[in-house]
């Protein structure tokens, strides 16, 4: 599968899904949703169609962890692949199984589109064909059957994906020589960057909640598992930097100037 291919199958469709995030998680008033809610309890504001009633004021009610949440397309993978077209609503006697499922199958996509994205950055052959062994390996289990899926060991699969992504970063800060950034230096909350040049810059695992990146170089600047609520990339170029999701962008606060990379699309709250 190539590249584009895979990262259209990570990109969410809610119309295929029986609304799966907004029961099956757990979440909070604090970060953004419209209430502390437990995992498996409905949110107050899904409909009996799975659709959010008030989709069209997400915006106006402020529920920026809503507007934020990307699923990495395995809601409609669970909804609609593995359990073909059922919903937790009509098998109550299943639903736990399948929050639990849609936890494991959210996690693989996670890691499977920065797999993908690795794959097209690296050049090293056995490493290219490392991550392709885990690429193939992330698909065939999400073809297996629900209890399967929950007997595969998730951690041990994370361990490996968490080597190979930290040779890719290594090989990459090599090429550019650029630093790996330590422990000590993460934090970057409210950091002032505007219009520095941050090209190659390994800003991954970072904090860069409220920091100002507008008008900043970003070419090949590593966002993976970055911290972006509320940053600030408005008329910014992020076309070129690597390892970032959906999510990230919509946490961050961009406008009509933000250049995205290809695979990504600019947030509606963002208008
Ligand atoms: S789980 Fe994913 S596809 Fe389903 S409603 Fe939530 S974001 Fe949409
Ligand atoms: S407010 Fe809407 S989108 Fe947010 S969790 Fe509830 S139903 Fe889902």
């Amino acid at each position: 599968m190539t590249k584009e291919k895979v990262l259209k199958k990570l990109t969410i469709d809610c119309e295929k899904c029986c609304g799966l995030c907004c029961v099956a998680l757990y979440f909070s008033k604090s970060d953004g949703f419209p209430t502390d809610k437990a995992a498996g309890k409905p949110c107050v504001n899904l409909i009996s169609d799975f659709r959010c009633s008030i989709h069209s004021k997400l915006i106006e009610c402020k529920m920026k962890g809503c507007l934020a949440y990307d699923c990495f397309g395995a809601g409609q993978m669970v909804t609609q692949s593995i359990y073909h077209g059922s919903d937790w609503k009509s098998m109550p006697e299943t639903s736990e199984q399948m929050y639990k499922v849609f936890l494991i199958v959210w996690q693989l996509h996670q890691m499977l589109w920065y797999l993908v994205e690795a794959s097209s950055l690296v050049f090293d052959s056995d490493i290219k064909n490392d991550i392709d062994a885990l690429i193939t390996e992330n698909e065939n289990v999400t073809k297996l059957s629900p209890d399967e899926i929950l007997n595969f060991d998730i951690d041990k699969y994370k361990s490996k994906i968490n080597n190979i992504l930290r040779n890719v970063i290594k090989l990459i800060s090599n090429a550019n020589n650029t630093k790996i950034i330590d422990k000590k230096t993460v934090n970057f909350i409210g950091k002032n960057f505007k219009k520095q040049n941050l090209d190659g810059r390994d800003l991954s695992m970072t904090l860069l909640i409220a920091a100002n990146l507008e008008g900043c170089s970003l070419n090949g600047t590593n966002f993976l598992g970055a911290d972006l609520r509320d940053a600030n990339i408005k008329n910014t170029n992020l076309s070129k930097s690597i390892f970032l999701t959906q999510g990230q962008i919509n946490s961050a606060i961009g406008n009509k100037n933000t250049i995205l990379p290809s695979y990504l699309s600019l947030p509606i709250s963002w208008n």
